[in-house]
């Protein structure tokens, strides 16, 4: 087996180990995204909720104080029977009077706060409802993660050996210009040579289209063992059967 060829079954169990990888990446990435949405509206459910809380609580207080004005007029009431004088029941009046305004003040304010906690609720209850199907959304993903890592991890494993024996048919030059081009490619690692014109004697990387030199060619169809790369992609260049035995006539 010539260098290309080898290269080539280690391209294409490469490829097929990078497919499985990438399956499986894709699945953490979706999960990770719901984890960090679930934390999120997490966060905001309590924070809602504290508002609430402290709503309804100075709501409380405002109830509280307003029933202590009303029950000091209730008892102003009762005084007024017993004034002896006009002057002592005017005051008494004038008393009632600018506590029950308070009470009025007080009422305005707390129908306010009622709207504002009803608002409110409605809010918390919103956001809980968004974060349940957040959850729910967070279990399937985990679940389709553990899913998929279980169905490729044979087929994982089995594939990862034919690399380890592919990759050490290769020698250590070759090798390293392989993994560094998968790397760069993301996998993409070979291209095809396109030919264009063969009378022109045009020919181009099947994968970036950039226009090869002739002599790559030549190179290529003649000698097996040389490793080529495209000078525009990097990509390590390979020649079809067919086109080769036509271009060695
Ligand atoms: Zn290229």
């Amino acid at each position: 087996m010539g260098l290309t060829d080898q290269l080539q079954t280690l391209y294409r169990v490469d490829s097929q180990v990078r497919g499985l990888r990438t399956r499986v990446e894709n699945s953490e990435r979706y999960l990770k995204a719901q984890v960090r949405q679930l934390a999120e509206l997490t966060t905001e459910h309590q924070e809602a909720e504290l508002r609430l809380r402290q709503s309804e609580a100075s709501l409380g207080n405002l109830e509280t104080e307003r029933d202590t004005i009303q029950a000091r007029v209730d008892k102003l009431r009762d005084e007024l029977n017993s004034c002896t004088t006009s002057k002592q029941y005017s005051a008494v009046q004038d008393e009632m009077k600018s506590l029950k305004e308070k009470v009025d003040e007080q009422d305005t304010i707390a129908l306010e706060a009622m709207e504002e906690i009803e608002v409110l609720r409605s809010s918390v209850g919103s956001i809980a409802e968004k974060r349940n199907e957040r959850q729910t959304l967070q279990a399937k993903a985990k679940e389709d993660l553990d899913q998929r890592t279980h169905d490729v991890s044979d087929r994982l494993e089995e594939l990862e050996r034919e690399r380890e024996v592919a990759a050490a048919m290769l020698p250590d030059k070759a090798l390293e210009v392989f993994n560094y081009t998968a790397n760069m490619n993301d996998g993409e690692t070979m291209a095809e040579v396109l030919e264009v014109n063969r009378k022109h004697r045009e020919y181009v990387c099947g994968e970036c289209n950039m226009e090869l030199p002739f002599n790559t060619v030549v190179l290529l169809t003649n000698n097996t063992d040389h490793l080529v790369q495209c000078v525009g992609c990097q990509r390590i260049l390979f020649i079809a059967e067919e086109l080769k035995t036509a271009l060695a006539k």
